[in-house]
């Protein structure tokens, strides 16, 4: 069995956008910016033998405020700079009722399938509520990367970036 690192996307890997202290994802191209440093954490935890999975909820799909064209664009280029083993995405909103979007654990169960994934040795990586409690339905162990807007969240460790999480995981890999 393959150990994996679940990384949501928006606030992990690109910026969020804060908007009245909330944190959004990106609508555009110009507003899509990779965080420094997540490219080089990503590395280190395929070195380290972790299997790198983004799962991300993007309902902006499904509320006609962002494309296809451009969240597929905004997927290449996560895919070319990072080199992610794979990422999975929820275009659904709530009213969908889907089994994918965070809350649910559904992509998390969909890439512990398809990469025999042990979902009880690996982590759920994310800056929101709903990234810990899919990772916890999943019965991964929690990360959130610590945020002004996610103060009240409850998690098993915060951080202060991707980098930081990928110290912490690397550094206890074998215990
Ligand atoms: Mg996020
Ligand atoms: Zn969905």
């Amino acid at each position: 069995m393959n150990r994996a690192v679940f990384l949501d996307r928006d606030g992990v890997i690109n910026h969020a956008m804060i908007r009245d202290d909330k944190a959004f994802s990106p609508r555009s191209r110009e507003e899509f910016r990779l965080i420094e440093g997540a490219a080089a954490a990503i590395r280190e935890l395929q070195a380290a033998e972790f299997t790198v999975l983004v799962v991300t909820n993007q309902p902006d799909i499904s509320r006609g405020l962002l494309s296809t064209a451009d969240l597929d664009w905004m997927a290449d280029r996560v895919l070319s700079e990072t080199h992610v083993d794979e990422l999975l995405v929820c275009p659904h909103d709530d009213q969908h009722a889907c089994t994918c979007r965070k809350p649910q654990p559904g992509m998390l169960l969909e890439g512990a399938r398809k990469w025999g994934i042990d979902l009880a040795q690996s982590f759920m990586v994310g800056d929101g509520w709903k990234d810990m409690e899919a990772g916890k339905k999943a019965g991964c162990t929690c990360i959130l990367i610590d945020a002004p807007y996610n103060q009240g969240v409850g998690c098993d460790y915060r951080v202060k970036d991707l980098k930081s999480a990928a110290d912490l995981l690397i550094k206890n890999k074998d215990t």
